[in-house]
């Protein structure tokens, strides 16, 4: 008889354990609240628009390859994507938009063109991050860390000094670049992993490799196709879902996990027990008080990566002067990044809670409908606004109409269209709804922050030190955050199960 594995929620963390756990010859059953596979790859459709409400960046493909290779399989099998060219648009100060290329080459021509002496430098500080890259998804990345000794590798030690650890991001980046443009097209990518340049490990340089290395991808049918192969492929090993199913306690009698319970009064048992819904969430409320490993205090004091205010927009016209991808920096950068994380955070001491709204914020903008012409009715546009805000900001209607027609202002002014006029389908996104629906803590979207003392064995563990055959995968633990992480995490922590059990 295989042994039985339970997994608590079907994001990508959840799912990449499950099909792992599955090809070794496990019994899998993934218990999912919501009635979708995915997680925070939540889609959205109302009158022949189709939104992804959460994730719209397909980064690191060539780690979604690895996967399916893993498993004998072609990505294309599952779902297909595109290379965007350009890689996306950004709008500055007084009207002024740049299109920023789809290859280094292009995109070094481009910085040249911004600052003297600059298009050089990119090459050379674009090869230091292709390094890291290439080293963190050798040696670094797809690890065990069960405590600080496994950070004392002669190959990680060998590799420190082109590794900045001890550099924050923003330090190397304004080495090498003055213009405050390309020190945002450099910086902005801390957000994917929950921080701001000020704060997080210039390690995370490696993030401006995927971003013109790799290129900006996007899945055809959105994020949503990438969840479906994963939910297929998990099918294919014979992997059971059960959603609308909410687990509400994990049965950890004498510190064994052995079954979860669910609100419906059912029972499942397992002999490993993989937690893929929020950490915290797992730690306080699924768990007895003896076997949680944090407190509340010390989950207050943790480094939250950002939520997000988001607004869903259906319009009845075709938007012009947009990329897929297109960023709003007509806003002052550090103002927000202090809305979001706290003010003078730094490398140690990334943030210090005094979060706010900030006056004019930064946003993303994503109109899927221009890669994609299955996303919305003919002639029309779905446009996805996504404002980065701290967790734990109180979210309440008055808020989200102010941001909305902030940026809606904001856009008006720079594409010369009236948005609101053609608004046919509208719907918000804050704080209250990630609690609601994935019982966030402080209704945070990317989970932990990837900054120094929560990365590799400072994160929290990827198994309960306090309950045996408990595990846990996603963004909360290692490797990080994102869907590619959480995909990985999934494979390192079912790796783990394997060993243990042999
Ligand atoms: C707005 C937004 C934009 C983003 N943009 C990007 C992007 O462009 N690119 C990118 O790579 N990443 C992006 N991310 C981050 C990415 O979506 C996440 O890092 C990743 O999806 C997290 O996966 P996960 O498996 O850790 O968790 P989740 O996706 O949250 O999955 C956890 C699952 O557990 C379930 N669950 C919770 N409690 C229970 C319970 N008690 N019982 C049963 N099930 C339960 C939840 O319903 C959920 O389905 C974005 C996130 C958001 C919100």
């Amino acid at each position: 008889m295989s042994k039985k594995a339970i997994i608590i929620g079907a994001g990508f963390g959840g799912m990449s354990t499950a099909i792992e756990l599955a090809a070794a010859g496990y019994q899998v059953t993934v218990l999912e609240k919501n009635s979708w596979p995915g997680g925070r790859a939540q889609v959205y459709q109302e009158a022949g628009f189709t939104f992804d409400m959460g994730p719209s960046w397909y980064l690191l493909p060539d780690q979604f390859d690895r996967f399916f290779a893993k498993h004998n399989r072609k990505t294309a099998d599952y779902y297909t994507s595109k290379k965007l060219s350009p890689s996306y648009k950004i709008f500055e100060d007084d009207g002024v938009s740049h299109e920023v290329p789809n290859n280094p080459i292009e995109v070094s021509e481009f910085f040249e063109k911004i600052e003297t002496g600059a298009g050089k430098k990119f090459l050379k500080y674009l090869e230091r991050a292709k390094e890291k890259y290439e080293f963190a998804m050798q040696d670094f990345v797809y690890r065990q860390y069960n405590s600080i000794f496994d950070l004392i590798n002669w190959k990680i030690i060998k590799a420190l000094p082109k590794l900045d650890l001890f550099f924050t991001l923003e330090q190397v980046i304004y080495r090498d670049f003055k213009h405050p443009l390309l020190r945002k097209i450099l910086g902005y990518p801390a957000v994917f992993l929950g921080g701001f340049p000020d704060r997080i490990p210039a390690v995370y340089s490696l993030l401006n490799w995927v971003d013109f290395g790799l290129g900006a991808w996007y899945p055809q049918g959105g994020f949503s196709a990438i969840a479906k192969g994963f939910e297929k492929l998990a099918i294919e090993y014979g992997v059971e879902f059960i959603y609308n199913t909410e687990v509400s306690q994990i049965d950890a009698k004498e510190g064994i996990a052995s079954g979860v319970q669910t609100i419906d009064g059912k029972y499942y048992a397992g002999d490993f027990i993989i937690a893929n819904a929020d950490y915290h969430w797992v730690d306080q409320h699924l768990l007895s008080p003896e076997y949680r490993q944090y407190t509340e205090k010390q989950w207050d004091k943790s480094d939250l990566a950002a939520s997000t205010l988001n607004f869903y927009l259906g319009l009845d016209f075709e938007i012009k002067d947009m990329q897929p991808h297109t960023f709003f920096f007509d806003a002052d950068w550090d103002t927000h990044g202090n809305g979001v994380y706290g003010s003078n955070g730094n490398l140690f001491f990334p943030s210090n809670k005094q979060i706010f709204w900030p006056e004019k914020p930064l946003f993303y903008a994503h109109v899927p409908s221009m890669s994609d012409t299955g996303v919305a009715p003919k002639g029309c546009t779905t446009l996805f606004i996504l404002v980065p805000i701290a967790p734990g900001l109180e979210d309440t209607p008055e808020q989200r109409e102010i941001y909305l027609n902030q940026t809606l202002d904001r856009m008006a002014g720079f594409l010369g269209q009236n948005i609101r006029a053609g608004i046919k389908v509208q719907k918000s996104y804050c704080i209250k709804d990630y609690q609601k629906d994935y019982h966030a803590y402080k209704g945070n979207a990317f989970g932990l922050g990837q900054t120094l003392f929560q990365t590799a064995s400072f994160r929290p563990k990827n198994y309960s030190p306090k309950v045996k055959n408990l595990f846990y995968a996603g963004q909360f633990t290692i490797p990080g955050t994102g869907t590619s992480m959480a995909m990985i995490s999934g494979q390192i922590t079912a790796a783990k199960i394997i060993k243990q059990d042999k």
